[in-house]
């Protein structure tokens, strides 16, 4: 139990190495993790944003996440263990009341591995000591100058050189559209893009038959990566196959279970087999998989975290241990959103992370609610954020009043009202709850294409993929204005 945090999750890290550490040091360091675990529930992550938090520790989050909430959050509880609070959700909430919001928008580094476990006290002492000019008189004489000064020492511990985050918005440092995906948004109000299952077996006849399908229909193909935390074919290999198809592929990226180096390699292998649509995502925990679970620390990074550094491997040409990339990876960078879990003021903040971070699409969780979608479009607007990315609203027809039951009640982030779930409940055998699915589908694209400030929809009709040729037919959206790949697709060196 800890007094400020919601408890720990997981028990605190320990050094890599002990390596130099004298006894009075380790004493020091227990005395510590001692101190920070009864009052924060610390974990020791040698790298402590709680100014940042809202003095609440971020690492007592079941995923680690240290840049907001996840997609299942919820005000009552967390997604992965329900017996607790949503660790984000307080830190929101807390903020709010200390005036802190601000502090959220700042995009926090991964852990450093070789920190963690380690003492961190004994740091802020000696760079407190070697800032010359922070000086504690002025805490009375001088408080501004006191706290700018006091600023600069925790910038510094907080963010490592290889990292260097902040919170502005970092446009993309190139000028002709990377991919068709992204040709077409600019060049068309309202495009659409839609979701492919990856095979479970070793063939892709499945996914040429289904690209062929949606050929012509939509600009580019999601495929989803080990999602639910199941493994099937992956995302790269798919989307290769896809490419390869004629047709564009959008590789979702998931952090879970991959390190920053994977995660690095893998992008830029994408890249390098001409794969430049990548969305990239925290995932979802492995307890919502089949199992046998794998161990419950299996997040790196956060997808916040993924989109800064992909973003500056393509427009600063390096890794994150610095190395120059001599060919830059060609990437348009995309992201998930959430807008039915917490409060759209909270939403919109994990948005605009994301956003300034250097995503340039957002594709977001199944809209039913369209109100609610709306007061979350207003939030990101009242944050000017509508200007800076390309909105694509979640669609799924549902195929089943069975379908209805299992999302409503079981898939984090998704919010179907009650008279929806009745309108299919009450549409008779499963032919008329599928018309009426499709009913209930067109009449959301309806909403979704008079909505302004929207880009286009997303569908996500996993493995009814045959009713997406209707659905954009009968709703008469426009087709893709482009299909073939644009010539430039090298970012400047
Ligand atoms: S709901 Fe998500 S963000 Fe909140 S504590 Fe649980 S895993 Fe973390």
């Amino acid at each position: 139990m800890s007094i400020f945090s919601p408890r720990r999750y997981q028990p605190p890290f320990y050094p890599v190495s002990r390596e130099n550490e004298s006894i009075p040091l380790r004493m020091f360091t227990a005395f510590e993790r001692t101190t920070k675990g009864w009052l924060f529930g610390c974990r020791m992550c040698g790298n402590c944003i709680l100014q940042e938090t809202a003095f609440i520790c971020p690492m007592t989050c079941p995923k680690g996440l240290r840049n907001g909430l996840c997609g299942g959050a919820t005000p009552e509880r967390c997604e992965v263990d329900p017996t607790r609070p949503c660790t984000w959700y307080k830190i929101y909430e807390r903020a709010e009341k200390l005036g802190r919001m601000d502090k959220l928008l700042e995009i926090n580094a991964p852990i450093d591995g070789s920190r963690a476990g380690k003492e961190t006290w004994l740091e802020v002492i000696r760079k407190w000591r070697d800032n010359k000019d922070l000086r504690l008189v002025e805490f009375v004489t001088n408080r501004e100058k006191f706290n700018e000064e006091k600023e600069k020492v925790f910038y510094e511990i907080r963010q490592p050189d290889w990292w260097q985050g902040d919170a502005k918005y970092h446009p993309p440092a190139y000028n002709e559209p990377i991919s068709i995906l992204e040709a077409n948004l600019r060049a068309s109000d309202f495009v659409t893009t839609a979701e492919i299952a990856p095979p479970l077996g070793a063939s892709g006849d499945t996914i040429l038959k289904k690209a062929d399908l949606l050929k012509g229909y939509v600009a580019a193909a999601n495929f989803t990566d080990n999602a639910s935390a199941s493994a099937r074919m992956n995302s790269m290999a798919s989307s290769k196959i896809c490419l390869d198809s004629g047709m564009e592929p959008i590789m979702q990226m998931q952090a879970r279970d991959r390190s920053r180096v994977i995660l690095e390699a893998d992008a830029m292998g994408a890249a390098g087999l001409g794969i430049h649509n990548i969305l990239c995502l925290s995932g979802d925990h492995q307890r919502f998989g089949p199992g046998p679970m794998v161990k419950p620390d299996q997040f790196d990074m956060d997808a916040v975290q993924v989109i800064w550094m992909l973003r500056r491997m393509r427009d600063e040409g390096v890794y994150l241990d610095g190395r120059a990339i001599k060919q830059r990876p060609a990437f348009f960078l995309g992201a998930a959103a959430s807008p039915f879990g917490a409060p759209p003021k909270y939403e919109a903040i994990r948005a605009e992370k994301k956003i300034n971070a250097g995503a340039q699409f957002i594709q977001t969780q199944p809209i039913f609610d369209y109100n609610r979608f709306l007061e979350w479009l207003e939030a990101l607007d009242q944050r000017n954020l509508l200007d800076k990315v390309y909105i694509l609203g979640g669609l799924i027809p549902l195929k089943s009043a069975r379908a209805a039951h299992f999302m409503a009640d079981e898939v984090p982030g998704v919010v179907i009202p009650d008279e929806i779930v009745k309108r299919i409940d009450n549409a008779g055998d499963s032919n008329g709850q599928q018309e009426e699915g499709v009913a209930i589908a067109l009449e959301m694209i309806e909403k979704l294409r008079n909505t302004p400030g929207l880009n286009g929809m997303h569908i996500m009709a996993v493995h009814w993929e045959t009713i997406v040729p209707r659905l954009v037919e009968e709703s008469g959206i426009p087709r893709p204005v482009m299909d073939k790949m644009p010539e430039v697709t090298a970012v400047p060196t």
